[in-house]
């Protein structure tokens, strides 16, 4: 399949996607916040959060896998994105790192579609664009590498969101 064919925009709410494993915008403790982490955590239910107090909590920039319990989702890999402090204190890379920590659970899971959200962009305000570009980056680089996963979608929180998906995704891929 085309390189473009694999990846998807889709407009809607995370905890909703039919898919393998979505991932989870987590802080490091992995014991559950607000945003996207709080609505994950509670269509997942409380076994969610039990399975998380056994992992030790996850370092910024690394992932880590659960089950998905009550979500349609049957993972959930858990990333701790960087909290934006102006660009010059390593946020690139460590929001590049995120993806390439979620892409190598998948990979070495065997998962074949996997949904993310806008990693970084909310409470820790990495600006949007330029977390998008590092998205689609780092999807474009894997997915290149990779033929288990099969489907990647970025699942945009508003049409705001979206529109801008949408763009870089033309911009990068065409
Ligand atoms: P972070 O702390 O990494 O910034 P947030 O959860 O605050 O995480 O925000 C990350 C992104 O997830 C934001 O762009 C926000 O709009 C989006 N978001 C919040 N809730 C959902 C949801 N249910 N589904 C998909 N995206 C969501």
């Amino acid at each position: 399949m085309v390189m473009r064919d694999r990846i998807t925009i889709i407009e809607g709410d995370i905890t909703r996607q039919t898919v393998d494993a979505i991932v989870n915008a987590a802080n490091t403790t992995l014991l559950g916040g607000g945003g996207v982490d709080g609505a994950i955590h509670r269509a997942a239910g409380p076994e969610l959060l039990e399975e998380c107090r056994g992992l030790g909590g996850c370092p910024t920039g690394q992932a880590k896998l659960t089950r998905g319990y009550r979500l349609p989702a049957k993972w959930v890999i858990h990333t701790v994105g960087p909290v934006w402090h102006g660009g010059r204190h390593g946020e690139d890379d460590l929001l590049a790192n995120c993806y390439r920590s979620c892409f190598a659970l998948a990979s070495a899971h065997d998962l074949r579609s996997i949904a993310f959200p806008s990693i970084s962009t909310g409470a820790y305000r990495f600006p949007f664009e330029r977390a998008g570009r590092i998205a689609v980056r780092e999807t474009q680089q894997f997915l290149a590498v990779n033929s288990t996963v099969e489907k990647v979608a970025f699942v945009c929180f508003g049409q705001a969101a979206y529109v801008s998906y949408r763009q870089i995704l033309e911009e990068l891929i065409g």
